[in-house]
């Protein structure tokens, strides 16, 4: 037995095989809960029931009216119960509690409401006018795909599952997610909370927690599945859209990212400093639009790096559950490790960083330093050092220096990556010139780290494929019909493109 439960067709069960595994605060080592280990048949469950409730069940014919205000109850639920999960979320991934209410409560509320709004006003029609062919009258409609599926990562869990399950249901769809290992109780506790409030028919919904390899292979590969959205490691995502070849299924990729935050000469530098401390260092870097290059201009780059540092280092490690912690521990003991070792390469490639470089050397009683990892930035990086062109996903800073707009483009643009970026300038017409250029999904000027759920956001390049949010994203998970009516029922003369074969039909 365990404390969460799995939600499939309908009913909140326990794994098939009856295991679990534990979800830890990092910040203590200390045990949340079990939770129920899926396996590859809780899955095939899973989405046959999402399959039946697609073919048989009222939720595919429902107008978008209806399906508004099942969202919108779904927003209610939230609501009534944001402080629980904003504190649950912290306690589990780590990020701070701040993070928590401001970003994941918040953030997935506000998407759930945003494709409600869109399920409520968007068409599911459109008359096509100046047909070539003269008599034809010619339509589009826009249709749910079937089975979505979402796997999603552990920096943004409550927030990732909303953008999963929300467009997936405001376009008539019916949903199966899976969480990541290291957090999977929020996505549990909403399963558990909409399903209590009886918001949706059976097998709408369904969210699974389990590994990756089964679980989140399968949820990609089934064929009863019609499109699969992931958002994650790159490698993951390359994965993903193998299996999903199998039967061509639609795919939406939000992968890694190495974004540029580029600070012209007529930024002003606090602001700007602001602005490149924030979009590194929030939630310790682990967040896949961070700004982790900032490209500075060699004029003021002295000025700048030195009020970075002076900056960083008053950045406060502690208690991710205290509202006046800037920074809780990383996800997970291994993913620290990580960050280390890339600290060690980058001390190979450009020396002693300007600050950081360890974890803390003690935190106050009951937490575990080990689970941290100190603001770390290194000065005077060349774009082409390991460093500056992988993901480490924590608190690491590389800055790197240019002489001009062109090669400000130019090394932002040197990456395999392209998912976000930021300029700050006080000159907004280059500053939206040089943004023009990046080969990036989202920049912020003179900001950063704002995502809305009515803009679109997502990747360029190996950062993914499609956008999720705004309307695009909304779009992603509708088919399109095109339906081309011939009024005239009775009579060849009419047919004019018959007269592409010779006649004699
Ligand atoms: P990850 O290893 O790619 O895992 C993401 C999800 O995929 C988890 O639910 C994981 O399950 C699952 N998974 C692992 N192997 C799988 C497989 N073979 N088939 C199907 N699913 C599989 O990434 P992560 O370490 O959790 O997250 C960090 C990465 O995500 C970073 O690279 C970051 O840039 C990226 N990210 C991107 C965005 C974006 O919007 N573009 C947002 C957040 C994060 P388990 O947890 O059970 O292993
Ligand atoms: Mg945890």
């Amino acid at each position: 037995m365990s404390d969460y439960k799995l939600l499939i067709d309908g009913e909140l069960t326990d794994a098939a095989s009856g295991e679990t595994f534990p979800s830890t605060n990092p910040a203590t080592g200390e045990k949340i809960a079990d939770v129920p280990k899926a396996g590859k048949d809780d899955a095939v469950r899973a989405i046959e029931a999402a399959r039946r409730a697609f073919d048989d069940g009222p939720w595919r014919s429902m107008s978008g009216a209806e399906r508004g205000a099942t969202l919108r109850a779904i927003v209610q639920v939230i609501d009534d119960n944001a402080a629980e999960l904003a504190e649950l979320e912290a306690r589990d991934g780590g990020g701070t509690i701040r993070k928590a209410q401001l970003a994941d409560v918040a953030g997935g509320r506000n998407a759930f409401e945003w494709f409600a709004q869109l399920a409520e006003t968007q068409p599911d029609r459109i008359d096509l006018e100046g047909s070539p062919f003269p008599v034809s009258e010619n339509y589009v409609l826009f249709e749910p795909y079937g089975v979505c599926t979402g796997v999603i990562p552990w920096n943004f869990p409550f927030i990732m599952a909303c953008w999963k399950i929300a467009p997936a249901l405001a376009a008539g769809n019916t949903s199966v997610l899976k969480p990541a290992s290291y957090t999977s109780l929020t996505a549990l506790r909403l399963a558990q909370l909409v399903t209590e409030a009886d918001i949706l028919p059976p097998g709408v919904l369904n969210v699974l927690s389990g590994p990756g390899g089964t679980v989140g292979e399968e949820l990609a590969a089934n064929p009863m599945v019609d499109k699969t959205a992931f958002t994650g490691s790159t490698e993951v995502g390359r994965r993903i859209m193998q299996l999903a070849s199998g039967t061509i299924k639609a795919v939406t990729l939000e992968l890694g990212g190495k974004s540029a935050n580029i600070v012209l000469d007529d930024a002003d530098l606090d602001q700007a400093a602001a602005a490149v401390l924030w979009g590194t260092f929030m939630h310790g870097g682990q967040v896949c639009e961070s700004g982790t290059r900032a490209l500075v201009q060699r004029s003021i780059y002295d000025d700048f790096v030195n009020l970075l540092a002076d900056r960083a280092g008053k950045i406060s490690l502690g208690d991710q559950l205290d509202m006046e912690t800037d920074l809780g521990p990383l996800v997970d003991r291994s993913q620290v490790e990580t960050v280390e070792r890339y600290v060690a390469l980058g001390r190979e490639e450009v020396g002693e960083p300007i600050v950081g470089g360890s974890r803390p050397d003690a935190l106050a009683d009951g937490l575990d330093a080990q689970a941290f990892y100190r603001p770390t930035i290194f000065a005077d990086v060349d774009n082409s050092a390991k460093i500056a062109q992988e993901e480490i996903f924590g608190p690491v800073l590389c800055v790197i220096p240019f002489d001009d707009d062109d090669q400000a483009v130019a090394i932002a643009n040197d990456s395999i990556y392209g998912l976000a970026g930021g300029v700050q300038s006080g000159n907004l017409e280059r500053a939206q010139d040089v943004a023009a250029r990046m080969r990036t999904g989202t920049v912020w000027i003179n900001d950063y780290h704002l995502i809305d759920p009515k803009r679109p956001f997502g990747g360029y390049k190996e950062s993914g494929i499609g956008r999720e949010l705004g309307t695009q994203g909304f779009d992603a998970y509708r088919q399109v019909k095109h339906i081309h009516v011939n009024p005239e029922t009775s009579g060849r003369d009419n047919h004019f493109h018959y007269a592409m074969l010779s006649g004699n039909i």
